[in-house]
């Protein structure tokens, strides 16, 4: 009996001290953050590799079939779309919601060996961007001496037979302005009212990817232009000044809200 009372004394002191807070509750993960609502199809693979052997990255985002590629860097020495795209992955994860319907492929390093080595061209001296078979191309050793003479122009152009976009946007700096190439005007007039980048037609140049995928297939494509002082901005300044325009490019036709 003496036992029975010291156990249930006991027992009321713990339970009095555990609510006083004097005695530490059991501990439990904790949840950080918030739930996902959705699970997001993504995958993230290497495509090919440069003429340096450096591994070319895409990310897939979504299942839907409205496609809209965007790539950076096809000019090594223009770098800032580079984090730009980095945080637009971050965000559509984020935001499952705006790929309903939808797939988002990004490439955030179209032309890794360029950019390590700080130059426009690839590790051939190059230009990627008029390297492309359009009916305006040229052959000389800065565009290349044949078209898709180089194994990352090879590589847009497979991925864009891969995937069959409704449309493509390539950053690039330093011209500030959306430029466009085939259907296109509409949809750099929507994407011009995210951002301050006027809307411009600046011409095709030969061999580019704009005069390939927009002349030659019949694909909008944006040539998105930022500024030279966007070198100098973080992923976080990029995102604000630019990120409404990439997500009016991935929703289109529709407003972002
Ligand atoms: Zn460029």
């Amino acid at each position: 009996m003496n036992k029975w009372i010291k156990f249930s004394t006991l027992c009321i002191l713990f339970g009095v001290l555990a609510f006083s807070g004097c005695v530490e509750p059991v501990q439990y993960p904790q949840i950080v953050g918030e739930v996902p609502t959705a699970i997001i199809p993504t995958r993230y693979r290497i495509v090919g590799t440069s003429v340096q052997r450096r591994p070319i990255m895409c990310l897939e985002l979504g299942a839907g079939s409205d496609v809209t590629v965007i790539m950076a860097t096809i000019h090594g020495n223009e770098a800032a779309g580079t984090p730009l795209v980095r945080r637009l992955s971050w965000y559509l994860r984020e935001h499952p919601e705006l790929l309903s319907g939808r797939k988002v492929v990004l490439m955030a390093v179209a032309n890794p060996d360029g950019m390590v080595n700080g130059t426009r061209y690839n590790a051939k001296g190059v230009d990627l961007n008029r390297n492309f078979e359009a009916a305006n191309r040229i052959n000389t050793k800065e565009t290349g001496l044949l078209p898709l003479s180089e194994p990352e122009a090879v590589i847009i152009k497979r991925l864009i037979q891969e995937y069959k976009p409704d449309r493509i946007v390539s950053i690039h700096q330093p011209l500030n302005c959306i430029d466009y190439d085939g259907p296109a005007r509409t949809l750099a007039e929507h994407m011009g009212k995210y951002c301050a980048l006027p809307v411009k037609k600046l011409g095709a140049r030969p061999g580019s990817l704009g005069s390939y995928a927009g002349e030659t297939l019949g694909i909008p494509i944006i040539t998105f232009e930022m500024t030279e002082a966007d070198s100098k901005l973080n992923s976080v300044s990029l995102w604000q000044k630019y990120g409404r325009a990439l997500l009016a490019a991935i929703v289109y036709p529709d407003m972002v809200r």
